[in-house]
């Protein structure tokens, strides 16, 4: 049986009340305002975040679970792009308070389970996502389910570009805004741009510190000019069955 998906904050306190938790599933989208290269806007994350949360809380209300969609936290820990003008970075710990504390309220009204839809992948985004996990767990919240694309079984799902770790702004994330938001995309920029094959994530194994240490002067690796909205609508579902299978491998 179909079950709904709410935005939690355009429900008034009394339908929450009444929300049956035993079937709740909770979504919190997790971006960042981050420069994403010369093509695409700053909340490119939010953008992906919100997707994902939204195409797996379709497949878990599908599934006969009942959704709250929260609204997404746009301000984390983005050191990386910190140089970018536009970018707004937290500290970890500053992140993991937020969603310990988002956590500790859902607890206290009664709700089972918490799933963050993460589309940020500075490391140290990541560390304080995975702190707030276990700070959860040894305080006794309700468990944070946080599928960490960076980390095996995921990455592998979503294309030759993830997994090379050249995944900042490139064909996997504009393929994504492309298909959510084509309006923001800067297009004749992105079709300009020549492709900038670093991984960034052997860069981070390489003790680099920034976009510009690890080689992406505007911000941008992978290959935006191969995007297509085609692809990002197949990724993005991708992402939406990741979430599902995290929350369904919990409860
Ligand atoms: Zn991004």
């Amino acid at each position: 049986m179909m079950m709904p998906v709410h935005e939690l904050a355009q429900l008034t306190w009394e339908d929450v009340r009444d929300i049956d938790r035993r079937q709740a599933v909770v979504v919190l989208p997790v971006g960042a305002i981050e420069a994403h290269g010369p093509h695409l806007p700053l909340d490119t994350d939010i953008v992906i975040a919100t997707a994902m949360g939204r195409a797996g809380a379709h497949k878990l209300a599908a599934g006969g679970r009942t959704v709250l969609m929260l609204p997404a936290l746009g301000y984390t820990a983005a050191p990386f792009g910190a140089a970018f003008q536009g970018t707004l970075s937290l500290s970890g710990p500053t992140v993991t308070a937020v969603v310990v504390d988002l956590a500790r309220s859902l607890s206290q009204q009664g709700f089972r389970l918490l799933a963050v839809a993460n589309a940020h992948l500075d490391p140290a985004h990541l560390t304080a996502l995975h702190e707030a996990v276990q700070r959860g767990r040894a305080d006794g919240l309700l468990p944070i389910v946080f599928p960490d694309l960076t980390r095996p079984p995921w990455g592998t799902r979503l294309g030759d570009e993830f997994t090379s770790g050249a995944c900042h702004a490139g064909q996997f994330e504009s393929s994504i805004v492309l298909s959510e938001r084509p309006e923001r995309v800067r297009d004749a920029i992105r079709a300009s741009l020549s492709p900038n094959p670093i991984s960034l994530s052997q860069a981070i194994k390489a003790g680099k510190r920034t976009f510009e240490a690890a080689g992406g002067p505007r911000a941008y690796f992978g290959d935006p000019a191969a995007a297509t909205a085609d692809e990002g609508a197949r990724l993005v579902d991708t992402l939406g069955s990741i979430l599902e299978e995290a929350v369904l491998a919990e409860i």
